[in-house]
């Protein structure tokens, strides 16, 4: 991504006036094969929407997503990119077709594929069988449990030999029981094929699990980029120091946050709106006068990780 934005149009009731809102705003980003990049951040800060601009599904309102140095087409079975990136969604039981066999719904992106339906069907139930689903081809969604589910959800992303899965809250909607199986289940994946993966969720704690390489997103802006280990061991900007904070004790404890400001206060601010300076501000523990007028610049502190903040 070379300084991707995404802005949309909302109206307020019928005539209401219009306004636009940047749901992500001048994000640049690599992704090599193979690898696992984490972007954690609150719900509402643009990490599904970022998500979707990486999938196709969303075109860039300024900036350009490049596959192997060739701009993205829009999501379509024809492009040259069909099938290269695939995503796995939060919701289980809303992102299969309820009406199709698992089978079907597996082999479903390979429909733009010149390969005989017996071949499709054949690879459905290898890829059902990787995610340790082996002989349920014929059996349909309501059948299974929002795991399995969400197994049959990255059977059906394998299932083209993507090169980049996008993983949007892949574990969220699921007990933590079963969080942990989904996300082992994705680690054997790539160790398996080799997909990258742009592994979005809310939870450090998970993207910590799967990621070597975080980024920390806040209203629409990436605000610190770091080695996970980096990251966890004492994080440069305010808002990714309270995130670790609030990360359930077991784990942030071990890591010495002490001194970290308490879980954030206040809520996200309304994207519409945001704040001036640094977007950050109004809820920044540690702000001083200039935060409020100007937006900081990204601050090198070491290879692979920088961040945005004036106190750096
Ligand atoms: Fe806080 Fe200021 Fe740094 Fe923003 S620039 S994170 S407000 S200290
Ligand atoms: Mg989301």
């Amino acid at each position: 991504l070379d300084g991707v934005s995404r802005r949309f149009t909302v109206r307020r009731g019928w005539f209401g006036e219009q306004r636009e809102l940047t749901a992500v705003d001048g994000v640049s980003l690599g992704l090599r094969r193979g690898e696992s990049l984490g972007l954690v951040g609150e719900s509402g800060c643009g990490k599904s929407t970022l998500g979707r601009l990486v999938c196709g599904l969303l075109a860039p309102s300024a900036g350009r997503v490049l596959l192997e140095g060739r701009a993205l087409p829009p999501a379509g079975a024809d492009s040259w990119a069909a099938g290269r990136i695939q995503m796995v969604f939060q919701d289980p039981f809303s992102s299969l077709n309820p009406r199709l066999s698992v089978r079907a719904s597996v082999a479903e992106p390979l429909a733009a594929r010149s390969m005989p339906r017996a071949e499709r069907r054949r690879l459905a139930d290898e890829m059902l069988a990787t995610v340790g689903l082996k002989g349920v081809g014929g059996r349909y969604p309501h059948e299974f449990s929002g795991g399995q589910r969400q197994r049959i959800a990255v059977a059906r992303a394998l299932v083209t030999s993507p090169d980049v899965i996008v993983c949007d809250e892949p574990v969220s909607a699921l007990d933590a029981s079963v969080q942990a199986q989904v996300l082992n289940l994705l680690c054997d994946v790539q160790e398996r094929f080799s997909p990258a993966y742009l592994f979005i969720s809310h939870d450090l704690a998970v993207v910590g699990f799967i990621c070597p390489r975080i980024m920390v997103m806040y209203l629409g802006q990436v605000v610190e980029e770091a080695p996970r280990e980096r990251l966890f061991a004492g994080a440069a900007h305010p808002y990714s120091q309270a995130l670790l904070a609030a990360m359930p004790t077991g784990m942030a404890g071990e890591r010495g946050v002490e001194s970290l400001p308490q879980a954030l206060e206040g809520e996200l601010p309304s994207p519409l709106k945001p704040p001036s300076g640094c977007r950050f501000h109004p809820r920044c523990p540690k702000a001083v006068e200039i935060c409020r007028r100007e937006a900081p610049a990204w601050k090198d502190l070491a290879p692979g990780w920088r961040a945005r903040c004036h106190l750096l």
